[in-house]
């Protein structure tokens, strides 16, 4: 494994060298979204089978040993990957270079530490009411707002970049003096810019534009189903199941046939015999099909002001109909 220098402030020459902040938006984001439900293992952890403390008890505690422990963890991480790496020179195990799964061990081994009886009892661990009451008390967290993003955020940065050995979610520029650092930071593709999108606030690295972009709630995008409407990403789903005029319908008189919705018009006027056939067996029970025929097409010649064509539903057509043929017996037939 190639390391990086192992001091961030190296000299070279006359001064220190300085580093250019920037992270990795996305990456800081998924690592702060990771500590949430670290905590909340941690404090169901501890506090299981305990009739006294709920986790909600011993959270603001916890928090700051777990935010110690594991920034303390992420600080000597490069010296403690050396040393293990020189150890181990040998065997191919080597650390975890994924900042993720880095974070995730510095939390399990917190947590080891703070299990109680019930915690070591085998099966705990692997166990779905551990997993349910984790859920839960993560909910209860974010409602309650006990640690917004942006305070887990700023946490994740640092252990980003403390983690992170081959640079792959910070910036590893470093710079002898601010000018040249700030020339830098206005093209660094880490730099921080603000989505474009319409009523989007987040803040996205350069580099994750084109991720967050084709993810972003706030996109205005042309109809999945292909209808007229442009629409937000994240109205989409209930347009297309509500609203949309492309929707999949089925023949409300109950054909084989499917259509976009737009189409049921044309469906109707199309299949208006098919239609008054339906209800007309509804209507005449003991009817034979040949006479029922006959009637659907007379009813149809009949109608001079096409009110057939314009139900949309068995119901109304029912009405039409039985109208339609009270009126032709009160006339005498021609
Ligand atoms: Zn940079
Ligand atoms: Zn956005
Ligand atoms: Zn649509
Ligand atoms: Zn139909």
């Amino acid at each position: 494994m190639d390391l990086p220098v192992a001091d961030p402030g190296t000299e070279r020459g006359e001064g220190p060298l300085l580093q250019c902040p920037y992270c990795d938006s996305e990456a800081m984001h998924k690592l702060a979204q990771l500590l949430l439900p670290g905590l909340a293992a941690v404090c169901v952890d501890s506090t299981t089978g305990d009739l006294f403390r709920k986790p909600s008890v011993v959270a603001v505690e916890l928090r700051k040993e777990m935010v110690d422990y594991i920034t303390q963890r992420s600080d000597t991480f490069i010296a403690d990957a050396l040393i293990e790496s020189e150890a181990n020179q040998e065997t191919e195990n080597e650390m975890p270079e994924d900042p993720f799964e880095i974070v995730s061990i510095f939390m399990d081994d917190f947590s080891s530490t703070k299990r109680n009886i019930i915690g070591h009892v085998s099966g705990w661990l692997l166990s779905d009411s551990r997993e349910d009451k984790i859920d839960d008390f993560v909910q209860e967290m974010e409602m309650t707002r006990f640690w917004p993003l942006d305070r887990r955020e700023a946490i994740a940065e640092v252990l980003l970049k403390n983690v992170d050995l081959k640079t792959k979610f910070h910036c590893p520029e470093k710079y002898e003096n601010e000018e040249r650092l700030a020339d830098h930071k206005q093209q660094c593709s880490f730099r921080p810019v603000t989505c474009p999108n319409d009523g989007c606030r987040a803040k996205v690295s350069v580099r994750c534009m084109e991720d967050h972009d084709a993810a972003c709630p706030f996109k205005v995008l042309q109809c999945e189903q292909n209808c007229e409407k442009r629409l937000l990403r994240r109205d989409m789903d209930r347009h297309c199941v509500t609203i949309c005029s492309m929707r999949p319908m089925k023949c409300p008189f109950g054909c084989d046939s499917s259509f976009p919705e737009r189409d049921l018009e044309k469906h109707c006027l199309e299949f208006l015999q098919e239609h008054l056939l339906k209800v007309l067996k509804v209507i005449h029970k003991k009817g034979h099909s040949e006479e029922l025929k006959e009637l659907a097409q007379k009813l149809e010649k009949y109608d001079e002001h096409g009110k057939l064509a314009k139900a949309r539903d068995a119901r109304p057509l029912t009405n039409v109909v039985k109208d339609l043929e009270a009126k032709m017996k009160g006339e005498p037939s021609s």
